[in-house]
Formats: structure tokens, C-alpha cells, sequence
């Protein structure tokens, strides 16, 4: 099938190439020319897993191409995609300027019947104002034409995206249309032939199923924060807390981390989105805004360690320390730090008067994006060049790669022979047999 996709960020690109990789003919469309300018020599502007090879090959067969010119990609598309980005607003509700740009341009453009399909996550009741748009704009040049307009949510994770896209858990279509929904079956049968792994809706419940499914992945997160939180009080060890729940097939294993807080681009602007529609209907979401509470409160916590450990010293606190920070990413496998913890971390270090020399494995090019050159921050090629000259270590994102550090080197190189674990990755028994102070999430003695 011919399909245009606006928006070619991450779940932009990402579906554009898995449905290319499956042979539709796929035309990405963006306005942010230099990323264009980019694809076109086969740059893929993120770091995801498997992604560029397969950019790389489905643009040489033809089959994805890019563009910043929207009526060309209009004329292209059967369907048409809408996957632009919804930050929050001012008041925390999605900011829709976007996806109401692209259905302007759309009803400016469409000469046939298209099922346009919002990919990007929006409010219910938005298919309902992007039809509107399109319609106005289709009277506006005295047009009469049939289309439809479809909610088809994504549910990929960053740094699984590729994988996601290619063997879904499920492919969510709210659809008002059957031939609509036809059609979209039609497009995704490839990822489905395993098993079916349709779920079709109308689209308002479409567009309430990824607010639910993100607010209760965050939920998860925020209640095992307020266990650990406890459990540093009670003198028990959230790790230990995590394995005896996890067994028990109701709860499962999936997201019962204690951390740093969740961060990214989805789980805070959606569980703040999803809080403001319900408030907007005269609802108060008390959980959802319990779980925003929670979360906000835990992203300061690995500096509240921090500041407790050093408070007891005898010297001026934080003030002056030099602080390795491992992983600045708001998740392992991806460079995006929207909304990361790393980002208050550091903030509240600098506030502080410390020094930090950070390192992430993808997320450098963005860190220097973000803070730019100053004096107070170190951008370093690895983990182990972060060590030099610093007091302390803290762990901000749990990469693969800082699994397993010699923790007799790291005792060797810390000034203060300090470890703060914002992701529990290390056994507390073997980091202190290595001669460091070990301050983890929930671990029953900081408190
Ligand atoms: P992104 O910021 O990475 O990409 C959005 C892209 O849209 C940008 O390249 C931007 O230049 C482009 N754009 C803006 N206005 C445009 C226009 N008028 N025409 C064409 N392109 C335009 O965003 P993202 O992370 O891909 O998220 C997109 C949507 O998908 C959001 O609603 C998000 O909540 C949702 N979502 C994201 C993820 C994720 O993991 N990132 C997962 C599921 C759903």
C-alpha cells in the first residue's frame, strides 16, 4: 500500500521503516529539513537498535523515501499518518498544535478517499477535531470528499522500537468505519500472521487505551518508589521486596523497579495529560495525580542521598565534590533525555556548588545538545575516564556496560570511595567489601 507518514521522530521513522521492511511504499515527511537532508544519505538522527541498516536498506530498494514537501507526500498516501509529536502544554494537557497542522495541510492536499490514521498520542476526542480540521479545509476549497479518521496508538519502547514495530503485542485500531478498519487490517497483516494480534474498538476507547496503558506502567513505577521509600524507613530491602512480589503471576516481574523516578518523553506528559482530561470532565484523578507526586519527589531522592551522606562530614558538603555520573539517558538503549533523572540530578549538584564528569554510552551527543560547554561539567569518553579525579559515583541510568565494574578499581579511584546506585544494580554486601560506602534505592539504611 502507498503510505505518507508526518513526523519522522521516533515513532515516525520507526513505523515508516518497519512498514517499508514489509514492502508498502512509504513517503516520510517532516518539516525539520536538515533531518530530511540527513535520511536521504542514510543519517538516522537517534540511536535505536537495528534501525539504520534497515533505513538504509529499504531507501536503496526504493521502497522509503523522505521528504519536507507535504503535498507530494499527500498525493502519495492512501493512508496517511499522522506522528507528530504532543508535548505537554502550559497546563499539562497535550498541546495539539502539531497534529492540527498536519490535518490543515492534509485537507489542503487530499485529492481522493484517505484513512488518516493518528499514531501519535492525543486526548479523546481529538480524531473528532482533526476530522473537523480536515472538513473546513476541504469546504474552504469547495471540495466535497469522503475520508475517514482513525486512532491506531503506538506502543513501542525506545530502544526496543524496531522489535516492537515488527512483532507487536497488539495493534490497537479504533475505528468508527469498517472499510476504514479494513484497510488498516489490510496494512498490518504482515505483523500479524503469527497469531491475531488485532484489537479493534471504537476510537474514543482507542484513544483512552494508550493513556491506560502508560499511566499504568508509571503507576507500577511509582508504587515501587513508595515501597522503597518505606522500606529505607522500616530498614528493609526493596530488592528483596521486588523478587517476593514478582513471583506472583498477578503482579509479575515487569516494571516493579525501584529507581531514580521514570523520565522520558511519554510515561510524565501522559500521566499529566491523562489527569487533565479527567479533571476537564469534572473528574479528580487522585491516583494518577498520586503517581505524578510521587515520581517528582523520587527524582530528587539520589540527590537527597547525597546530600545526607556528605552533610555529615566535617568539611562544606557537596560543595566542591567532584561526581562520576554513569548513564544520563532516561533509559539504557536510547540517547533521549527528555524529562530524564539525570537532568534534576545534575541541576541540583551544580545548585550545590559540585562538579560532575558524566558519561553515557549513546546519550553524549545529546548532553552536550542540552547543557553546552561550562566549566562545572565534563563530558567524558567512557565510564572509567569519568572515574579520574572524581569523589564519588552515581548511577543515573542502568546500562548494560556498568553492570559489573571492578569495584576494587572503582575503591582505588573514588576520593571519597562513595557509590550512590540510583538503579540497584550492585549487591550492597559486595560493593562494601570492596571498602566503598554503598547508598542504594530502598535498601533499608539510608534513612
Ligand atoms: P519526536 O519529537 O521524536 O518526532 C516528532 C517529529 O514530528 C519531529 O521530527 C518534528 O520535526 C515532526 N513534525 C512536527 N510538526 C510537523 C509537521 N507539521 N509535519 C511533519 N512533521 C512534523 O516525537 P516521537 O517521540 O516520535 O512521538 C510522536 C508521538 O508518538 C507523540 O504523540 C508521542 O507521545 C507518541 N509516542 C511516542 C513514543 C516514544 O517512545 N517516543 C511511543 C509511543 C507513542
Amino acid at each position: 500500500m502507498r503510505v505518507a507518514i508526518f513526523g519522522t521522530g521516533y515513532v515516525g521513522l520507526v513505523t515508516g521503516t518497519c512498514l517499508a521492511e514489509v514492502g508498502h511504499e512509504v513517503v516520510c515527511v517532516d518539516v525539520d529539513e536538515a533531518k530530511i537532508r540527513g535520511l536521504e544519505q542514510g543519517v538516522v538522527p537517534i540511536y535505536e537498535p537495528g534501525l539504520e541498516p534497515m533505513v538504509q536498506a529499504n531507501h536503496a530498494a526504493g521502497r522509503l523515501r523522505f521528504t519536507t514537501d507535504a503535498a507530494r507526500a499527500v498525493a502519495h498516501g492512501e493512508v496517511l499518518f499522522i506522528a507528530v509529536g504532543t508535548p505537554p502544554d502550559e497546563d499539562g494537557s497535550a498541546d495539539l498544535q502539531y497534529v492540527l497542522a498536519v490535518a490543515r495541510t492534509i485537507g489542503r492536499h487530499i485529492e481522493r478517499p484517505v484513512v488518516v490514521v493518528d499514531k501519535s498520542t492525543v486526548p479523546v476526542g481529538t480524531a473528532d477535531r482533526v476530522r473537523e480540521v480536515i472538513a473546513a479545509e476541504l469546504a474552504a476549497r469547495g471540495v466535497e470528499m469522503p475520508f475517514d479518521v482513525v486512532s491506531n496508538p503506538e506502543f513501542l519502547k525506545e530502544g526496543d522500537a524496531v522489535n516492537d514495530c515488527m512483532r507487536p503485542d497488539r495493534i490497537v485500531i479504533g475505528a468508527d468505519n469498517p472499510e476504514a478498519a479494513a484497510r488498516l487490517r489490510r496494512l498490518y497483516a504482515p505483523f500479524s500472521r503469527n497469531h491475531d494480534r488485532f484489537v479493534f474498538m471504537d476510537v474514543r476507547s482507542a484513544e483512552l487505551t494508550k493513556y491506560a496503558a502508560n499511566a499504568m506502567l508509571a503507576t507500577k513505577i511509582s508504587f515501587m518508589n513508595e515501597i522503597a521509600n518505606i522500606a529505607e524507613r522500616v530498614g528493609a530491602d526493596v530488592e528483596m521486596v521486588r523478587k517476593g512480589i514478582g513471583s506472583d503471576p498477578r503482579i509479575g516481574w515487569h516494571f516493579i523497579y525501584a529507581g531514580a523516578g521514570y523520565g522520558g518523553s511519554c510515561f510524565p506528559k501522559d500521566v499529566q495529560a491523562l489527569a487533565r482530561t479527567a479533571r476537564q470532565h469534572g473528574y479528580v484523578p487522585q491516583l494518577l495525580e498520586a503517581v505524578e507526586a510521587v515520581n517528582d519527589r523520587q527524582k530528587g531522592h539520589l540527590f537527597e542521598l547525597i546530600q545526607r551522606h556528605y552533610d555529615r562530614g566535617e568539611d562544606e558538603g557537596v560543595r566542591g565534590k567532584v561526581f562520576a555520573v554513569w548513564g544520563l539517558a532516561f533509559k539504557p538503549d536510547t540517547d533521549d533525555m527528555r524529562e530524564a533523572s539525570s537532568r534534576r540530578l545534575l541541576a541540583q549538584l551544580w545548585e550545590a556548588g559540585a562538579r560532575v564528569r558524566a558519561y553515557d554510552p549513546e546519550a553524549m551527543d545529546e548532553a552536550m545538545r542540552i547543557f553546552g560547554q561550562r566549566p562545572d561539567l565534563e563530558l567524558c569518553p567512557s565510564a572509567q575516564a569519568a572515574l579520574e579525579g572524581a569523589d564519588a559515583l552515581v548511577i543515573v541510568t542502568e546500562w548494560k556496560e556498568f553492570r559489573s565494574p571492578d569495584f576494587a578499581r572503582l575503591q582505588a579511584a573514588l576520593g571519597d570511595a562513595v557509590v550512590f546506585d540510583g538503579r540497584n544494580l550492585y549487591d550492597p554486601q559486595e560493593v562494601e567489601a570492596a571498602g566503598l560506602a554503598y547508598y542504594g534505592i530502598g535498601r533499608g539504611r539510608s534513612v
